[in-house]
């Protein structure tokens, strides 16, 4: 299932970057992606299959997970 991508949301990877920053801001999204490392400012481009494998979470879903939980009755 593809995720949701937004232009200007932010991903945490599961791969640091060498600089040793895991975030980083989506600049473009379709058939690729194209990312760039909030720590030092590089840009990636890579296909948006590879990015999807590679990204741990998206750092602006944050609020959908509230809907995760359970109801009281
Ligand atoms: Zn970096």
């Amino acid at each position: 299932m593809p995720l949701p991508l937004t232009v200007g949301e932010k991903a945490q990877m599961k791969k640091k970057h060498p600089c040793g920053g895991d975030v980083f801001t989506l600049e473009r999204v379709g058939a690729d992606v194209r990312i760039s490392c909030d720590t030092c400012g590089a840009q990636i481009r890579m296909p948006r299959r590879e990015f999807e494998k590679k990204v741990k979470k998206l750092l602006q879903q944050e609020t959908e997970k509230l809907q995760d939980v359970p109801a009281e009755e």
